[in-house]
């Protein structure tokens, strides 16, 4: 990618707004911005003061319908206020401008041509955050944590980007990277000596070095779960027999936690898919409108809706009218779903109550299923119609997804699958190495996987990244950030 150059973009959102802004950052930026800007009382563009905003007009060369022949004259069709960033001290470490204009498309669109008709050349889709993290003033997880912030759909996902924003996960891959070091370093001088006969690392200490190291990147590895249902919300299914409640249950949901999602660009979102958020987890119901139709639907339809459900989601909310009798489907949904996280609901609990919470757990006790983890299910009583029993079941939804809650809370957590499978390979490569060591092989083969294990651990940060890599991370990004 080329750096020495000047690029530009609208860095706001499509459409009309109160305000839109252009970004320009490179080399040229401030040439480039004085070709359609001119401040207010005279003042030159390049004795502004960096981070402050001056009043200015915005002009551009427009053809003269006046004149007979072609002939362009610059014309002013804003004002704006101008802010410049002096290098290093801006977002992508260039000198940068930022253009304030009104949010009309037509200023935003002019503007932007107008400058690479100067000379310039638009961004690339988060090409100003590659500049960023190319320049040094980001690490890859920083990176990742601006997209992440701009994502968020919950308070909690948000506050987690903000803590890897802030350099949470960077220190601690860093600090278990510096210790790897040491340790290879130590392996090495000693490999430079070995004619010598000089041992720099006994092998003891060199084996609970590495099993410390391999702790400490399990430990993260742990948090991987919890993380990403955090940052990116879970796949829910609400399922259950025709008329068990579940339309009624959804809108009792969304009543109060309808949760703000936006497309991701690329891809339109389903519009058949809704939002929650419960107890700060995101929820995704995909094919409502199916539930929502379910209801004067034959017995077999709404059955065959509910097994796909079943199939491709992640957690799985199981209504059951608890005013009838267990029907042989309400066993039979109650059994398939043993093997995912669910939420057995017993609803219509304002009338009189056929199936108790105790009926439900024999049905449990007896379906006889291999590999089941009690902690994957719970069992809650309610009334869709009149809201009883609504905040424990957000609360018991919330449990059944994130068991200790404190640990999200106290800790850093992996929110990203790029992350854990740089950990995973770089713990691999550490069981190698003392494999190698067991095994009694040559510090030459164990200074191999140590070496690939940083590697892996670099990959996180960006300090020992691929263009592939980087490729793969800014492609999410979106022209102008
Ligand atoms: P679905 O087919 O599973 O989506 O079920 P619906 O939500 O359409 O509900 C079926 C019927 O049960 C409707 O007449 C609802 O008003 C009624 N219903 C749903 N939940 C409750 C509840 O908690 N108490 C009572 N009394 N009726 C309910």
């Amino acid at each position: 990618m080329q750096l020495d150059d000047t690029i530009c973009a609208i860095a706001t959102p499509v459409g009309e707004g109160g305000i839109g802004i252009v970004r320009v950052s490179g080399p040229d930026s401030q040439r480039l911005t004085s070709k359609i800007i001119t401040l207010r009382r005279g003042i030159p563009l390049q004795t502004m003061k960096s981070h402050q905003l001056y009043l200015a007009d915005v002009r551009v060369a427009l053809l003269d319908s006046e004149m007979s022949s072609v002939h362009a004259a610059m014309k002013k069709i804003d004002e704006a206020l101008v802010v410049h960033m002096r290098a290093p001290r801006s977002y992508t470490g260039e000198d940068v401008f930022e253009i304030h204009c009104h949010g009309g498309p037509l200023v935003l669109t002019m503007v932007c041509e107008a400058l690479i008709q100067e000379g310039a050349r638009l961004a690339e889709p988060g090409e100003f955050t590659r500049r960023a993290f190319l320049r040094g003033r980001l690490d890859l997880t920083q990176a990742e944590a601006v997209l992440d912030t701009i994502r968020a759909t919950t308070s909690m996902s948000l506050q987690l980007a903000q803590e890897q924003l802030a350099g949470g996960l960077a220190d601690t891959v860093e600090r278990i990277r510096e210790r790897l070091i040491r340790v290879l370093a130590h392996l090495e001088a000693g490999l430079d000596f070995v004619e010598e006969d000089i041992t720099f690392l006994e092998q003891d200490e060199l084996k609970e070095t590495l099993m410390l190291i391999q702790g400490d990147i399990s430990t993260l590895l742990k948090t991987a779960e919890h993380g990403r249902i955090i940052r990116e919300g879970v796949n829910t299914a609400i399922i259950g027999r025709p008329n068990a409640g579940k339309s009624s249950l959804l809108n009792a949901l969304l009543r109060t936690n309808r949760a703000i999602v936006s497309s991701i660009p690329g891809t339109t979102r389903d519009v058949l898919e809704e939002a929650l958020t419960v107890n700060g987890i995101l929820l995704r119901l995909r094919d409502t409108a199916g539930i929502r139709e379910a209801s004067d639907e034959i017995e077999e339809e709404g059955i065959r809706r509910s097994e796909e459900a079943l199939k491709q989601a992640e957690l799985l909310l199981l209504v059951i009218d608890a005013s009838q009798d267990l029907a042989p489907e309400d066993i039979k949904l109650i059994q398939d779903s043993a093997k995912k996280k669910r939420v057995l609901i017993l609803n219509k609990t304002d009338l009189p109550v056929k199936v108790h919470e105790r009926d439900v757990e024999a049905c449990l006790n007896e379906a006889s299923v291999e590999d089941v983890n009690p902690d994957h299910t719970v069992l809650v009583p309610v009334s869709a119609k009149t809201h009883d029993g609504m905040d424990r079941l957000r609360q018991k939804i919330a449990d059944v997804l994130i068991r200790d809650r404190r640990e999200t809370r106290d800790s850093l957590l992996i929110t990203r699958l790029r992350h854990k499978q740089a950990l995973l390979s770089a713990q691999e490569a550490i069981v190698n190495a003392l494999f190698a060591i067991e095994q009694e092989f040559s510090c030459d083969c164990v200074a191999v996987d140590l070496r690939a294990s940083l590697q892996y651990l670099g990959e996180i940060t960006g300090s020992t990244s691929t263009d592939d890599i980087l490729d793969r991370v800014f492609s999410e990004f979106c022209i102008g950030k």
